[in-house]
């Protein structure tokens, strides 16, 4: 099997990549490995950000984009966040990935600023450990002037776990960062213990209602009772509201109904790689009037 050679020719050391005990059980060599890799990806132009349509409630015209990232990995293919971001985040190289991240989105967004899409925004996500970096303002204030990107167009989400891990700090950071100019969103929501006062301290502008309460919306009552208890308590907070996870009309009627201002899901778009933006053209055509250059 070609996929074990090549594992072979790295593992006995001659790259100077890891050097692999006999004694290592496959489950942290494999991890070993996948570390290595993604230290090797970083430069070898493998990650990708594809982008997820925001739209307002209940069928657009589109806000702008979630970046979502990929791994484009030579052996094992397309590779989503939860098979290589915990390792990232333990090893500490998503410091590095996490600033790639921000400066494409970017990049990215500038492209798009450039064919006309004036008004897009584009929302990153941040991990717990980049959230930390004393530097995260510094490299969002680089790549936001980098890209002439306006600030407000700039969306860090941060979920409820990773802002509850300290919430003090979390409400200096993302001062800090609302400071400049950009928003902030508090991803997940529902899953976390935020209280009440905290959420009011927090400088968010937005708040996603986590996937797992949408899910359940048709099927179980009680979660709708929770879906319209978060966007009562959003509005009463100032909050926009967004939902995650929209899979069906009827969820996407419900939480219209409910007062979300926007809404996000495979129903009206998969994270798809920026060059199939076009495939959206219906919405496009009816929220952008600024012509494509
Ligand atoms: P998230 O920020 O809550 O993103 C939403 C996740 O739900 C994405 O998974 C998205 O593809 C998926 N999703 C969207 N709509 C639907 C739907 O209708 N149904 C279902 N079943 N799923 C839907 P993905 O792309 O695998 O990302 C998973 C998580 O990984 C993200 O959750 C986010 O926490 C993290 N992540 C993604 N990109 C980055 C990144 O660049 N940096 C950091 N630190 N974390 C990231
Ligand atoms: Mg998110
Ligand atoms: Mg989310
Ligand atoms: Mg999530």
């Amino acid at each position: 099997n070609a996929d074990a050679a090549m594992y072979h020719t790295k593992n006995n050391g001659r790259n100077g990549y890891y050097f692999f005990q006999p004694s290592m059980n496959t489950i942290a060599q494999n991890q070993l490995q996948l570390i290595n890799d993604l230290w090797l990806a970083l430069d070898s132009d493998e990650l990708r950000l594809f982008y997820q349509p925001k739209y307002t409630a209940p069928s657009g015209p589109i806000v702008g984009f979630e970046a979502l990232l990929r791994w484009q990995h030579p052996r094992r293919g397309l590779l989503t966040p939860d098979l290589f971001l915990p390792l990232a985040e333990k090893s500490g190289l998503i410091i590095s990935v996490g600033n790639w991240v921000i400066n494409e989105a970017c990049r990215q967004l500038h492209e798009w600023r450039q064919q006309g899409h004036k008004n897009w925004s584009v929302a990153v996500n941040l991990s717990a450990r980049q959230f930390e970096q004393n530097s995260l303002v510094d490299t969002v204030v680089t790549a936001l002037e980098k890209h002439q990107i306006p600030p407000h167009l700039l969306t860090l989400e941060v979920t409820e776990t990773t802002a509850m891990l300290n919430p003090d700090e979390s409400v200096r950071i993302l001062t800090a960062l609302t400071d400049l100019g950009v928003n902030a969103s508090i991803d997940d929501f529902g899953t976390g213990y935020s209280s009440l006062l905290y959420l009011k301290r927090l400088p968010a502008s937005e708040l996603k209602i986590d996937r797992a309460f949408v899910n359940e919306l048709s099927e179980n009552s009680g979660d709708a009772t929770i879906v319209s208890a978060i966007v009562a308590l959003a509005q009463s907070l100032n909050l926009k509201v967004v939902a995650e996870g929209v899979e069906t009309p009827e969820q996407q009627a419900f939480l219209t109904h409910l007062g979300c201002d926007s809404l996000q899901g495979y129903l009206l778009g998969k994270p798809i790689p920026p060059d199939r933006i076009n495939e959206l053209k219906e919405y496009i055509k009816t929220t952008d009037s600024t012509p494509v250059a």
